[in-house]
């Protein structure tokens, strides 16, 4: 069973498209939890020469708004639970939300090893969000664009360590 690293953060940031892009087609549907973690999936992912298990986080977009936290909070947890480290991920066009920083406080709460991705980085719309993501204060932001592929090599030193 190789290592497991978690996708997490609020609906929306690139969480999936992320997951395919390491994935491809190598996808497991996991025993899920009904109305918990209805569509989670897990896959075996490849970055170069890395290969480990990816846990995506499903979506949320059907939730009320009121219900809306509490759920991603359980989903985060099970998706954490078996993690070596997670990958955050926040929109960085569209900047850092309060969603994002309940995240944050959620994932320093856990005290698992956090490499914070600002998506969504291609072209130069992302930087303003890529600064405010200093300020959640669980380190350094890495720019990505998971649907251009961009920042694979740098995310590929970040999760090494770990692998
Ligand atoms: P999730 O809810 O976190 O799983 O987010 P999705 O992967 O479903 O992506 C949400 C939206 O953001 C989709 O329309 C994606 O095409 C778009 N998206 C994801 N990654 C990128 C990216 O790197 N750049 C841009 N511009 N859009 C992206
Ligand atoms: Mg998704």
């Amino acid at each position: 069973m190789s290592v497991k690293i978690a996708l997490v953060g609020r609906p929306n940031v690139g969480k999936s498209t992320l997951f395919n892009r390491l994935v491809g087609k190598r996808l497991a549907l996991v025993d899920d939890t009904p109305g918990v973690t209805r569509d989670r999936r897990e896959g075996e992912a490849r970055l170069g020469d890395l290969s480990f298990t990816v846990v995506d986080t499903p979506g949320l977009e059907e939730a009320p708004e009121a219900a809306l936290e509490g759920r991603m909070r359980k989903q985060t947890d099970i998706a954490l639970a078996e993690a070596a480290a997670c990958l955050f991920l926040i929109d960085a066009r569209a900047g850092v939300t309060p969603l994002d920083k309940t995240f944050a406080s959620i994932l320093r709460a856990s005290g698992k090893p956090v490499i914070l991705l600002a998506n969504k980085a291609e072209g130069s719309a992302g930087d303003a969000g890529l600064y405010d993501a200093y300020g959640l204060g669980v380190g350094e932001p890495l720019a990505i664009s998971a649907e251009h592929g961009e920042g694979m090599a740098e995310l590929y030193n970040l999760l090494e360590p770990f692998l």
